[in-house]
């Protein structure tokens, strides 16, 4: 059996020419039904397809990476990334979530080539605050909140984040947990999944 780095295997995915995708498995192109599955589920504000809005969900916060994702698809809460994952399992539609792309290995940018780009499912209007228990010391919020804002949410009332790093402007909690991020309090409070009491997988 033979393994590819992730970054070799989105590197050779973006050079092909074939429908082949990662790891051998062939995905669809996405559809103008597609996308209109998509504006319902979200809006048609939050289904970006034009060069000039995919701009910025095509690279990474370095400019080292670059994808060629058809469409990114901003739903709002958990029930709408559902409804899109499921659409788009049984469509064969490649999709990469990406949090605020700050990551510098590239696993935020959309692999492939025009026509068979991964759709980036962006989580960056899920920005709720869902609840925080000073007692338990428990902070539920939704994946696209902004690192610094939830730190200065809890520091209102006494309390900070399990972590700190230079990007805690634009990173959000859930690519924070995605990447399990180290950074700044790391020795203090240890490796974040060990912080990580629960999620909401859909
Ligand atoms: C100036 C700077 C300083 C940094 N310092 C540090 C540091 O000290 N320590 C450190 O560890 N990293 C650091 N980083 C890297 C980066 O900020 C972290 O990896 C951060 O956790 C990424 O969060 P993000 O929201 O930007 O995720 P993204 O870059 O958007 O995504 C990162 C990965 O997580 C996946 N992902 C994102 N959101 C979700 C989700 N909701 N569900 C499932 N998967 C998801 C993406 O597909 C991708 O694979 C730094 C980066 C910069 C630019």
């Amino acid at each position: 059996m033979r393994f590819l780095s992730l970054r070799r295997a989105r590197s050779r995915l973006r050079k092909s020419t074939s429908t082949t995708g990662l790891f051998g498995r062939s995905y669809a192109s996405v559809t103008d039904a597609d996308l209109d599955f998509f504006r319902g589920v979200v809006g048609a504000d939050h289904v970006k397809t034009s060069p000039e809005d995919l701009e910025s969900f095509n690279t990474d916060w370095m400019k080292k990476y670059r994808g060629a994702s058809p469409a990114a698809v901003l739903p709002s809460n958990t029930d709408q990334v559902s409804r899109l994952l499921r659409h788009c399992n049984e469509r064969r539609i490649a999709v990469v979530p990406q949090g605020g792309n700050t990551g510098l290995v590239g696993g935020s940018v959309p692999a492939g080539r025009a026509g068979v780009g991964e759709v980036v499912l962006s989580t960056s209007r899920m920005k709720s605050v869902v609840s925080f228990d000073p007692l338990a010391g428990v902070l539920t919020c939704e994946a696209g909140c902004i690192l610094e804002n939830l730190d200065a949410y809890l520091a209102e009332q006494g309390f900070a984040m399990p972590l700190d790093l230079g990007a805690k402007g634009s990173c959000q909690i859930g690519g924070n947990i995605s990447t399990n991020a180290g950074g700044l309090r790391l020795l203090r409070y240890g490796s974040l999944h060990g912080s990580v009491l629960g999620l909401e997988k859909k």
